[in-house]
């Protein structure tokens, strides 16, 4: 007993959304308002994927339902009924696609995506596209939402998905025998003003114009579709540029920069590539891949083509379309590509030659991308050897002379050196405020030397790949062996400082402290206003490195450095008279444990910063103690004088 198609029909399966999804549409149904136009933005994305997912299946597949079908979107209403539609030639649903694409998945995107809502970011609203789930934007508009689908594949049957945005969602069988996808959607009673031709083709213009499908509203082509990457660069204004920027990636802001570029040797090329104006667009957050779209003969081949950029220039955006990618190359295989390495290498030259480009000739608007994609061109100058001559030119720095106002880059520093200077010299640490109380700064103070200030923590793997520049070596002041330019000596020798045998005693003393902590204790040549530094042996990874380790929490230990003393600090030298005349006190030994974990706390690296307090407090102490005997002693003495008389 075989069930007729009619019966069929009548037989619908209800599911449940999961948990995520649940929350998500009842914030969409209840409290959204704002820009609510936007669902039909996501109801054209996706119909432009479907479409593009079936231009690729043609090329390889044979077996395809309606092949001659035109490849298009259309939109209609029926004003009485109160519903929109939007129908694709796309690649359609099987009824398992069906149910995992628009029900029992588990969206984490969902879930991010309530939590930016909830945050009370409404704007985030605008973008819910990116966190994947932009099919649902449908439930701001409609009280219930019809997709009635055919997979291409010839044996699959159409099915139907029905929901009014509750807790559930069916499924049954349906009549549709043509390829592709309508949704129809019941609009709620205050989402009438979507019954309107002329509304709806001002919002496929304002989102969806370069959808490369035709777009017809009620019959009429809506959109422009025009691959501006195809265009010649003078035929394209400004705004066009901004505008594709904004449909690309939902981006709110103008782009900082674009480069549009064709070439046809060695490989052929039409890109245009876009500079956000931020780093953090909650873009980042939302969807983790990254790269340009990638299309051969304006077919897409890959969404995110993560492997046309080196990483370091995961940031930026664009489309690529290259005549000599083959078109039946399957997705997998794309990166293996030969012709892909070198249309790789070809963005990466343009795209640096335009920053430096910018550098020179818009230093201001330079700067601005420098504070957001700084660390990015670090990270490239410390991992892509292949293109350092151009990465290098477009590093800035804060220095000791520029403080927070000015941004220098390395052939700056090396035009103004002193005289007899024989490196560049720079320190790492952990913000532009203890470096310059570093005591590592106390020489270059004193003697007008400029040195770069380096706080981010990629800072150190950027040196280790640096090391000269220009043919002038690059020097971390905090090396135990730096060699430093000749001091003039007049300057040393005004300061009152220790008798050799009280500095050795004391040097002793701190040595047997710290123990196992330091490699060893000794004299500075350089320090002059700091009681103490500390110094990283040669060889080892130097405390720039040691910083990152202790941030990423990974198997960190408090490296062991070389403590230098400075004899003619006015604590050090009474600690030292203290040393010849108590040697057994025990301030002492509290001043050198205190010294040491100071040091370790200015250089960034001390694993428990709150382990100092009793100490300090203890110090403190024995300091008002000190203080209270001396003040009556004092006073005694007065009263005892003025007694006698
Ligand atoms: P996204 O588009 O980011 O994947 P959506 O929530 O917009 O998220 O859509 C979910 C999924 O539903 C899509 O990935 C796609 O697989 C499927 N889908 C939606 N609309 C269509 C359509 N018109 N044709 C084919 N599949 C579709
Ligand atoms: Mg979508």
């Amino acid at each position: 007993m075989g069930q007729s198609a009619e019966q069929l029909h009548e037989v619908s399966e209800s599911f449940e959304f999961k948990a995520e999804v649940q929350q998500l549409l009842n914030i969409l149904v209840h409290s959204l308002y704002t820009n609510r136009e936007i669902f039909l933005r996501e109801l054209i994305s996706n119909a432009s994927d479907a479409l593009h997912r079936l231009q690729f299946e043609m090329l390889t597949n044979r077996d395809i339902v309606d092949p001659d079908a035109e490849l298009a979107i259309r939109i209609d209403f029926d004003t009485e009924a109160g519903t929109l539609t939007v129908s694709d030639t796309g690649i359609g649903m099987t009824r398992e696609e069906l149910i995992e694409n628009l029900g029992t998945i588990a969206h984490s995107g969902a879930m991010e995506f309530v939590k930016q809502l909830q945050e009370g970011d409404q704007s985030a609203a605008e973008i819910i596209g990116q966190f994947g789930v932009g099919f649902y934007s449908v439930f701001m508009v409609a009280d219930e939402v019809t997709v009635t689908t055919r997979s291409f594949r010839p044996e699959a049957q159409a099915v139907m998905w029905t929901s009014r945005g509750e807790n559930q969602y069916t499924i049954r069988l349906a009549d549709k025998t043509s390829r592709g996808t309508v949704v129809e959607l019941k609009l709620k009673e205050d989402a009438r003003e979507f019954l309107d031709a002329f509304r709806i083709e001002q919002i496929v213009r304002r989102y969806s114009d370069f959808v490369p499908f035709p777009i017809y509203v009620r019959g009429k082509e809506a959109n422009r579709r025009s691959a501006p990457w195809r265009q010649r660069p003078q035929d394209l204004t400004e705004e066009q540029y901004k505008e594709f920027y904004r449909q690309l990636t939902l981006d709110t802001a103008d782009p900082l920069l674009y480069v549009h570029f064709s070439a046809d040797a060695p490989v052929h090329i039409q890109s245009i590539l876009y500079v956000p104006s931020k780093a953090e667009r909650g873009l980042l957050t939302a969807r983790s891949e990254h790269g340009p779209r990638l299309y051969s003969r304006k077919i897409l081949i890959q969404e995110r083509a993560s492997d046309l950029l080196p990483a370091y220039l995961r940031f930026v955006e664009g489309v690529v379309d290259s005549d000599d990618i083959p078109l039946n190359i399957s997705r997998e295989t794309v990166q293996a590509n030969q012709v892909m390495a070198r249309i790789r290498s070809n963005l990466v030259r343009k795209l640096l030659s335009e920053l430096k480009r910018l550098a020179d000739e818009e230093p201001e608007r330079y700067i601005q991308f420098w504070q957001e994609f700084g660390p990015f061109i670090k990270e490239g100058v410390a991992i892509d050897a292949a293109h350092h001559e151009m990465l290098v030119p477009l590093l800035r720095f804060r220095s000791s002379k520029t403080g927070g106002n000015e941004w220098i880059s390395l052939a700056r520093y090396k035009e103004r050196m002193k005289k007899g200077q024989k490196a560049i010299y720079y320190v790492l640490g952990e913000d532009m405020n203890s470096i310059a109380r570093s005591p590592h700064m106390d020489y270059f103070r004193a003697h007008d030397i400029e040195v770069l200030y380096l706080t981010e923590p990629i800072d150190s793997f950027l040196m280790m790949a640096l090391q000269e520049y220009d043919g002038v070596p690059l020097r971390n002041i905090a090396d135990a062996s730096l060699d430093l330019p000749e001091v003039k000596k007049e300057e040393t020798e005004e300061a009152e400082t220790l008798s050799a045998e009280a500095f050795e005693r004391l040097r002793k003393r701190f040595a047997e402290v710290l123990g196992e902590r330091v490699v060893e204790v000794r004299e500075s040549k350089i320090l002059r206003d700091s009681p103490c530094r500390l110094v990283t042996p040669e060889n080892t990874p130097g405390a720039g490195l040691q910083r990152v380790f202790r941030m990423l929490e990974r198997d960190y230990e408090v490296p062991r450095m070389i403590m230098e003393l400075n004899k003619a600090h006015p604590l050090i030298r009474d600690l030292g008279r203290l040393a010849m005349e108590a040697p057994d006190d025990p301030l002492i030994a509290q001043c050198a444990e205190q010294l040491y974990e100071g040091q370790l706390l200015a250089e960034g690296l001390h694993p428990d910063p709150a382990d100092m307090v009793p100490r300090i407090e203890a110090l403190m102490a024995a300091a008002a103690h000190a203080r209270v005997n001396e003040a009556s002693r004092t006073n005694d003495e007065g009263r005892g004088t003025g007694g006698e008389s």
